[in-house]
């Protein structure tokens, strides 16, 4: 950044600007009734950084040769960029967002590593007393960038069910992972001694090859943590891009996006019981899980619309825990329509959400706020799970991993220790989804074989439509 000029100081004061409006954005986020907001503080920084970047690459470039390329060149790949990012951001269904998300880190991890390369080809005009550090910073950016890359789109073929959620175990995993850690240090400081390019070929196919492994060893389960620690590191690459590049803004906004995403993974592993460590490692100390599947494992207990009405207007209190399977049937509003329902009735009706239901962090608020069920009634797992033993109903809205008796229950379960709502205790669970199959962990589910469980086959909103016309 010039920084000398009347237009560099402008471009540096639009770019305090725009790291403010990103921190406003970020504590906008954090609460549901100020979320709108905050999305629109990260739109107008966005513009605001980018504005900004043009004008200081034109001072720079102005009256070059290349400036009418370098600007033709920015002005083109900004319209695709935007077309294609309007386009998938209005044609994405809300359940495939997650792998939208990977595929977006790993965008971010694939220009850290082009940067990083970059600065390796290009020296001219750094000072030689501060080589060491470039150097330092080109195979930092590097590694990061490429762990990042590869990491999310084995998140991406996971999430979008391209290969299995279950996790790769090859024999001594936490070897290869600490090992290659080693390796990478060592190859850091020959690096800034000599900087030979062999050398970053060596640690690009390395990080690429431990991104890959690292996210291929960790169980469907604690896929929600990886998608927010690949974020974390795509912040990461996204600063040490911005240190290559010498822009401050870039810094700043990698180290917001690298701490609120480490941050963020660091409370979903408390909120699931998992040790931070352990998940970062790629599943390090966890052992292979038991082969389950969806093998039935007892009776189950057919029920329809009609039935389940007629147990709704019986009942005083009826808790609604929703899942996965709520947004793929776009059941919201048919749900809020029958809380709505049932509490004119005066049946006191809550919603149970456990933290990693759907598929990504609060999908379950954003669809029940899009469908106006108030706050106030929606309530999070820790403060519902000791209620359901005094609920008459529970409906289970396309739920599965997050309601399974096995997390809590079966030590050898690969859930095992994983908090989950305890629907099991209420009088009467209704399960609605379409089969008997297992959730996205891939482990079978004892809660469809319990006494008190029956379940609603089909589509969830199309049966919720019909308790709603049976009521
Ligand atoms: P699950 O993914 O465990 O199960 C969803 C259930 O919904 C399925 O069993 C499916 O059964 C049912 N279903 C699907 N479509 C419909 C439909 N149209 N109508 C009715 N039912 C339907 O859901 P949970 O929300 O309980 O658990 C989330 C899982 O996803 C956890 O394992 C979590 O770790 C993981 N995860 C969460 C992320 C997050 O950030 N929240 C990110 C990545 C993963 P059937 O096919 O029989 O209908």
């Amino acid at each position: 950044m010039t920084g000398v000029t009347l237009a560099g100081a402008i471009a540096g004061a639009a770019y305090i600007v725009a790291a403010l409006l990103f921190i406003m954005s970020l504590a906008g986020l954090s609460r549901q009734e100020r979320a709108r907001g905050g999305v629109l503080y990260g739109i107008v920084g966005m513009i605001v950084a980018l504005a900004a970047t043009v004008w200081l690459m034109l001072e720079d470039a102005w009256g070059q040769p290349t400036a009418v390329l370098g600007l033709t060149l920015l002005i083109v790949a900004m319209i695709i960029g935007a077309a294609i990012g309007l386009w998938r951001a209005a044609t994405v269904k809300m359940t495939g967002m997650p792998e939208l998300i990977a595929l977006f880190h790993s965008f971010v991890g694939l220009a850290a590593v082009l940067v990083g390369w970059n600065g390796a080809l290009y020296t001219e005009g750094i000072a030689p007393d501060l080589l060491g550090v470039h150097h330092a910073e080109v195979f930092i950016g590097v590694f990061i960038g490429a762990v990042t890359f590869t990491g999310s789109i084995v998140a991406y073929l996971k999430l979008s069910a391209k290969i299995s959620s279950r996790p790769l175990m090859l024999p001594g995993k936490n070897v290869l992972n600490v090992g290659a850690l080693v390796v990478f240090v060592a190859l850091t400081v020959w690096y800034v001694i000599t900087p030979e390019l062999w050398l970053l070929v060596v640690v690009t196919a390395l990080a690429l090859a431990l991104g890959w492994h690292l996210v291929a060893s960790i169980g469907g389960g604690d896929m929600p943590v990886v998608i927010s620690m690949l974020n974390s590191y795509s912040g990461w690459a996204a600063a040490a891009a911005g240190f290559l590049l010498n822009n401050d803004l870039l810094i700043v906004t990698g180290a917001l996006v690298g701490s609120s995403g480490a941050y963020l993974s660091y409370i979903m592993c408390k909120a699931m019981n998992r040790s931070f460590i352990s998940v970062i490692a790629g599943g390090f100390g966890i052992e292979a899980p038991r082969a389950d599947g969806d093998e039935p494992v007892g009776e189950h207990h057919e029920t329809d619309a009609a039935a389940v009405a007629r147990l709704l207007e019986a009942a005083s209190t009826v808790v609604i825990t929703p899942g996965y399977g709520m947004a793929v049937a776009q059941a919201q509003h048919g749900v809020a329509d029958l809380a709505r329902h049932l509490r004119e009735r005066g049946i006191e009706v809550r919603f149970g959400i456990h933290p990693v239901a759907g598929r990504l962090p609060g999908h379950m608020n954003v669809l029940l706020a899009e469908a106006k069920v108030p706050y106030d009634i929606v309530l999070e797992m820790d403060e519902i799970n000791d209620d359901f033993a005094h609920t008459d109903v529970v409906l289970v809205i396309g739920a599965n991993d997050t309601v399974n008796p096995a997390a809590a229950e079966d030590p050898g379960s690969p859930i095992a220790g994983m908090p989950v709502l305890r629907v099991w205790e209420a009088a009467h669970v209704v399960v609605f989804k379409r089969s008997m199959a297992s959730g996205y962990a891939g482990v079978a589910n004892p809660l469809f074989y319990r006494d008190n469980a029956q379940m609603l086959f089909g589509d969830a909103k199309e049966r919720v439509e019909d308790i709603l016309r049976a009521l």
